[in-house]
């Protein structure tokens, strides 16, 4: 696709105001992806968390402040030490944006590969004793009512295995980071909706994964709906279950 093609021209000035916005510094940062999935976690935690207290009324609001108290300070501090260490290497920041094609694809891309590795590693947590015991079991134990901050109550070996069955495969092929960034907002935002306890209006639950399907997951008994982000893997490998 040229950059003077239409459907490359839409996205420039988006892609030029992020890049005068965060300056070349950060967004040539390799780990340049962690500011979308902290800026989503934060956006999308106190949006949840305002339905759960005011609206659901099935959180107490010291409860919701104690969540997010919890899972701010972390995502700052990690966000600064990533951008105050001396990155290793820069990436090249592209001057051109992709075309809306090129992201509404790629961003589709990841999600099918995102899911696949993310399954077959739920799986494994689940078919092996030492992995369930030692890992996995720590998340299976949050309790109930889910919501979406129980979603980050994970192993820290779970926490790193996940993140890199998500994002090792953009990461090695070096995708623009306008693609980069939108995936990992929207994978973020998946996999807090699986938790948030709610069977969200105008949500594609037949294509995304979901809280109904998540919570069957979470529910007992021989597990099923082991998709994170997708549908896909779990109809493919026949552990589908629907709500
Ligand atoms: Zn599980
Ligand atoms: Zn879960």
């Amino acid at each position: 696709m040229l950059p003077d093609e239409p459907s490359a021209r839409l996205l420039q000035p988006l892609w030029d105001g992020v890049v005068r916005t965060l300056g070349i510094d950060t967004i040539s940062h390799p780990l340049f992806f962690v500011l979308a999935i902290i800026t989503t976690v934060l956006v999308a935690g106190i949006a949840f968390s305002a339905v759960d207290v005011f609206v659901a009324r099935k959180l107490p609001f010291r409860a919701a402040a104690r969540y997010l108290l919890i899972t701010l300070p972390g995502y700052l501090a990690v966000f600064m030490l990533l951008m105050w260490l001396p990155a290793p290497y820069r990436n090249e920041v592209p001057r051109t944006a992709p075309s809306l094609l090129a992201l509404v694809g790629g961003v589709a891309v990841l999600l099918v590969v995102g899911d696949l590795l993310s399954y077959w590693w739920h799986r494994l947590e689940h078919a092996s004793t030492l992995i369930w015991r030692h890992v996995h079991s720590v998340h299976h134990a949050v309790r109930r009512p889910l919501t979406v901050w129980s979603g980050f109550y994970v192993h820290p070996v779970e926490s790193l295995c996940v993140f890199l069955t998500l994002y090792i495969v953009p990461f090695a092929l070096g995708v623009h980071p306008l693609i980069f960034a939108a995936y990992a907002m929207i994978n973020t935002f998946i996999t807090m909706v699986t938790h948030c306890g709610y069977d969200l209006p105008l949500y594609p639950n037949s294509v995304l994964a979901s809280a109904p399907m998540h919570e069957e997951h979470h529910g007992g008994g021989k597990p099923h709906n082991f998709s994170v982000l997708l549908n896909l893997s779990d109809r493919l490998f026949g552990t589908f279950k629907p709500f």
